[in-house]
């Protein structure tokens, strides 16, 4: 029997008898985490603001035999704006699921914490358009995952691909491959697009941007990482993808 005190975010909930939940918490030190938030479905109760998606502050829990019920909250970050606009939202949402499919318990996941909440800020607070984010946000994830795509050499021949050259995209393999090695049935991965996720790997995540010379490929990422998942996605992105 211990309390304890955590920094964390709300993946997901599930509601259960009349006032419960059951929230996954991720922690950036401690992984995974589900923990009973009781009574805090009552109009009243302290922990309204502890139990909801993207609710991020300090969780105090109590634990004992392995079960971990939340005691106290102090709110950190809500993501509000998220909530008034519907794709933004979804896109928030499908970061969530994508993390709660990667995050296992007892994990340290420092860098996939901040890179979910350097993502979650400028979907929430700014209007930079959701592909470029996204699609930023699942190469890094790639890299946390230890998936890193190889965008420089083609994975057939080991040849440095040029800049401006033509080039596809391995899925399976996750790498580049030159127009001499076979790209039949591969998509295309544009000069520009491998600039943007270049860029996205270099530079911090409250930095991304995508512009004329750098179009993020957010198709060719999305199907790369969600082939690489353990378990079903139980998001989805927004239909529009360019
Ligand atoms: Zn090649």
């Amino acid at each position: 029997m211990k309390q304890t005190s955590n920094t964390a975010i709300v993946l997901r909930y599930a509601n259960y008898h009349e006032q419960d939940r059951m929230l996954t918490l991720f922690s950036p030190t401690r992984g995974r985490v589900e923990a009973v938030a009781r009574g805090c479905r009552k109009p009243k109760s302290h922990l309204l603001s502890a139990s909801e998606l993207f609710s991020l502050g300090d969780y105090e829990l109590f634990e004992k035999n392995g079960r971990a019920t939340v005691i106290g909250f102090t709110p950190i970050e809500s993501f509000y704006p998220l909530r008034s606009d519907f794709d933004r939202l979804t896109c928030g949402v499908y970061l969530l699921a994508l993390c709660e499919a990667a995050v296992q318990p007892g994990a340290q996941e420092q860098d996939l914490f901040m890179l979910l909440l350097h993502t979650l800020s400028r979907l929430a607070f700014t209007d930079q358009p959701w592909e470029g984010l996204v699609t930023g946000f699942l190469h890094n994830y790639a890299a946390c995952q230890g998936m890193r795509p190889r965008l420089r050499h083609c994975i057939r021949c080991g040849r440095r691909v040029e800049d401006g050259e033509a080039a596809c995209f391995d899925l399976r393999e996750g790498g580049l491959v030159c127009a001499d090695h076979g790209a039949e049935g591969l998509p295309r991965l544009l000069p520009a697009e491998r600039r943007f996720l270049r860029h996205a790997e270099e530079t911090p995540a409250s930095q991304w941007l995508a512009d004329a010379e750098r179009t993020p490929p957010l198709s060719v990422m999305r199907q790369y990482v969600e082939a690489r998942l353990e378990m079903p996605l139980r998001a989805r992105l927004p239909e529009v993808e360019r």
